[in-house]
């Protein structure tokens, strides 16, 4: 494994929202033991909420039981790749990809010959350019930061003027809160960064660490599979579109796609099981979170029209958009 940072997990540019494995089943209900995946240490864990709450523009707040976990991205990387060496994967930091060339990866310390090359490198996927796959269409800024003090126990989640076209989070931890926000660059020209001090300015909250990327909207782009390259999480576009959550796609994808490139190397089983496989766990929620995401696109320009919006959804409906349920039965 090769990966550009000098450190894993940092920086952290990520919300670190993780669903209680429960949540995982409603979301992805074809999941297999997904509590291999997500059933996680304490250690690991930097705090755990019962209940999300959705803030409309006007003040009004929509509360639904979701238990999640907040993780320390810094620390939960690292683990999962402990838990890769331990596996025998050797991993090499600091170390980029530079192109493809006939099925063999060019890096800055050198060519390695892989009979699988596994493209988890992000929005921006150099693997997908170079394999001649597609990269997700649409991927929209957002940021984050580390906040010190006492942020309540629930995930709040705000929407309308404070974040054009997506929405801000205060995600509690057992101390202090990850804080961010993203937006649709398309609607509001504003810098992501300018939008989260006024945010954190009205918080009245001291902040580090402010650290900004970006989150593939588009919904899975076409193909993840060509020749002997796939891709995985961000790359393939695998994060649920309505609430830019990307982790335990990324991970559901990532299991499978060792699976099937163990198996390829192993018994010369076609890559091309990697795609079937993830389309019959996560094509269906992720198409549903799409369809959810382009509904509120209609109302996202106007906080009077989201406020409606979000009134005439209600605590059921909005509670079916966190889990990628139809919006309306
Ligand atoms: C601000 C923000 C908040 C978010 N909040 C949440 C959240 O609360 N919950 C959630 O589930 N998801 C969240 N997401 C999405 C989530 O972070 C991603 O979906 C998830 O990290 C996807 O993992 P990945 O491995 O596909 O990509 P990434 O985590 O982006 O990892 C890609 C890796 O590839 C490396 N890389 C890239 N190019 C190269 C190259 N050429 N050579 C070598 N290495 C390379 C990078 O250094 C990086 O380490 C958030 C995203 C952002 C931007």
């Amino acid at each position: 494994m090769i990966d550009r940072r000098r450190e894993i997990g940092y920086p952290v540019q990520c919300g670190e929202l993780l669903p209680a494995t429960k949540e995982m089943y409603s979301i992805f209900p074809r999941g297999a033991n997904l509590e291999e995946l997500f059933d996680l240490d304490d250690s690991i864990l930097a705090g755990s909420c019962s209940t999300v709450e959705l803030i409309s523009p006007g003040g009004r707040v929509y509360s639904s039981d979701f238990m999640s976990h907040s993780l320390d991205r810094r620390v939960f990387d690292k683990h999962l790749v402990s838990l890769a060496v331990e596996h025998g994967a050797r991993v090499e930091n600091g170390v980029s990809l530079t192109s493809i060339r006939d099925g063999v990866a060019n890096t800055t310390i050198g060519e390695v010959k892989a009979k699988v090359i596994i493209g988890a490198d992000g929005p921006n996927s150099l693997v997908a350019r170079q394999a001649g796959l597609q990269r997700p269409s649409a991927r929209y800024p957002a940021i984050t930061c580390s906040a010190e003090g006492r942020f309540g126990d629930a995930v709040k989640m705000f929407f309308g003027s404070v974040a054009p076209g997506g929405y801000a989070w205060i995600i509690p931890k057992t101390s202090g809160a990850n804080i961010g926000l993203g937006l649709n660059s398309r609607i509001h020209r504003e810098q992501p960064s300018v939008v989260l001090r006024r945010f954190v300015d009205n918080l009245g909250c001291r902040v580090t660490d402010i650290a900004l990327g970006f989150v593939p909207m588009s919904g899975p782009v076409a193909s993840t599979v060509h020749g002997n390259v796939m891709l995985v999480g961000d790359a393939a576009g695998h994060t649920m579109a309505s609430n830019g959550g990307g982790i335990p796609t990324a991970m559901i994808a990532g299991r499978l796609a060792g699976r099937v490139a163990r198996e390829h190397v192993a018994n010369g089983a076609p890559l091309s099981t990697y795609e079937e496989e993830w389309r019959r766990v996560m094509l269906k929620p992720l198409r549903r979170s799409l369809r959810t995401r382009r509904f509120a696109d209609l109302f996202f320009p106007n906080d009077l029209m989201l406020g409606l919006a979000m009134g005439i959804l209600g605590n059921r409906g909005l509670d079916r958009a966190i889990r990628c349920k139809r919006l309306f039965l």
